[in-house]
């Protein structure tokens, strides 16, 4: 798949002709039958890529911030008390967003880079009580992975609701909602799902649907699962109108998830990743993720010294790739390099010697070749 321009930032990723095919349907009514197989489609191939079998799955037009929003708002009530496990800008939105609902909240905050360890997650568990707990699978502005089994560990079986965001992880990384015991896994489509924006994807264990339904209301109104829970059961229901064309390229994209399986697609995410370090590392670069916790989905790679930032995101545009800058306090020092969803060999290549020429053109000493060399064995 080749596109003008390869958009290679960590969300949205490059969508593959055929979603986007989806996409350009006509728009039909929300209740046509055939939308309504679509959407009934597009809910259980999301239940189903979570690894869950009997969650209740949502698909509400929004984003990956309401996906969080109703993650919380239907497990935590003003007033009650959540942690977060922070490793990076997106695990921090967590503790505004709760701020914001009055939730009080408490924070095991990594260095940038670097993860929270297990046992600090079990000392705060032992401590204290919380509704929930919030860990964002991989923080997509710090590259970290978190150790979400180790964390499991400590958390299963006990009252907290376990809360993954998996937004730049969900359809890259394997997440496991029953194995885990994990009570929510939130995602967007834009990232390893590689549809285009515009849905917010909740799965909700049988244990946290009983929890919201245990509560006579919650602070929210198109947040509130149970008013869509109507909805998902049976998509001939309206409460809100759906995203029709966004929930008819989630469908494609989620089938094309399951034909090629997720083990497969896991295990390609996992060598792609290879692939880029390698091949970076080959032009003299370092990353900014501490190795053992560096997800697979995207890079956050240094900038030599004496490269600056946005003459570099500049060049590599001239070349046909666009990447991200860094976020927060590694602005202007590190970029940001996605490779998630629907990519293959190509893509990867091209952005390795748009790399090589871009830092060339900005006086770095680089060999001629050597990323496209050293990244070669691991492509699939
Ligand atoms: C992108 C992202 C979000 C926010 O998703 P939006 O669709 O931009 O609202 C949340 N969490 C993580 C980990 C993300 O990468």
């Amino acid at each position: 798949m080749r596109e003008e321009t390869l958009t290679m930032i960590p969300g949205p990723t490059p969508v593959h002709p055929a979603i986007l095919g989806a996409l350009a349907r006509p728009t039909v009514s929300h209740v046509a039958p055939g939308f309504v197989a679509e959407s009934k489609e597009a809910i259980d191939g999301f239940r189903r890529l979570c690894r869950s079998e009997k969650g209740q799955a949502f698909v509400v037009a929004g984003g990956g911030t309401l996906s969080m929003e109703m993650a919380v708002v239907n497990l935590v009530a003003p007033g009650e008390k959540l942690l977060v496990v922070s490793h990076g800008y997106f695990g921090d939105r967590f503790i505004d967003l709760a701020q914001s609902f009055g939730i009080q909240v408490d924070a095991l905050k990594a260095e940038w880079g670097k993860v929270v360890p297990p046992a600090e997650l079990e000392a705060k568990l032992k401590a204290g009580s919380y509704a929930a707990v919030t860990i964002t699978h991989v923080d997509t502005s710090t590259g970290t992975l978190s150790p979400v089994a180790e964390y499991a560990k400590f958390l299963k079986g006990r009252p907290e609701m376990f809360i993954l965001d998996g937004v730049c992880a969900t359809g890259g990384v394997d997440e496991r909602m029953d194995d885990w015991g994990v009570d929510v896994i939130l995602t967007a489509p834009q990232k390893a799902i590689a549809a285009p924006p515009g849905v917010a994807l909740v799965t909700f264990s049988e244990r946290a649907l009983a929890r919201r339904q245990a509560r006579a209301s919650v602070p929210g109104y198109y947040a509130d699962i149970l008013r869509w829970l109507p909805i998902m059961q049976d998509p001939g229901k309206y409460f809100s109108t759906p995203a029709v064309n966004e929930v008819t390229a989630l469908a494609e994209a989620l089938r094309m998830i399951h034909r090629e399986g997720l083990d497969a697609r896991f295990a390609r995410h996992a060598r792609i990743a290879q692939a880029v370090r390698a091949g970076v590392a080959a032009l003299g670069l370092e990353l900014f993720t501490d190795a053992g916790n560096r997800g697979d989905t995207l890079s956050v790679i240094r900038l030599p010294e004496g490269v600056e930032d946005l003459a570099f995101r500049k060049g590599m545009a001239e070349r046909g790739i666009v990447v991200a800058g860094g976020l927060g306090p590694i602005a202007g020092k590190t970029f940001r390099l996605g490779h998630m969803g629907n990519i293959a060999a190509g893509e990867i290549t091209a952005v390795l010697k748009a790399l090589e020429e871009t830092l060339a053109s900005l006086g770095v000493k680089v060999t001629p070749g050597a990323a496209v060399a050293a990244a070669a064995p691991f492509l699939p």
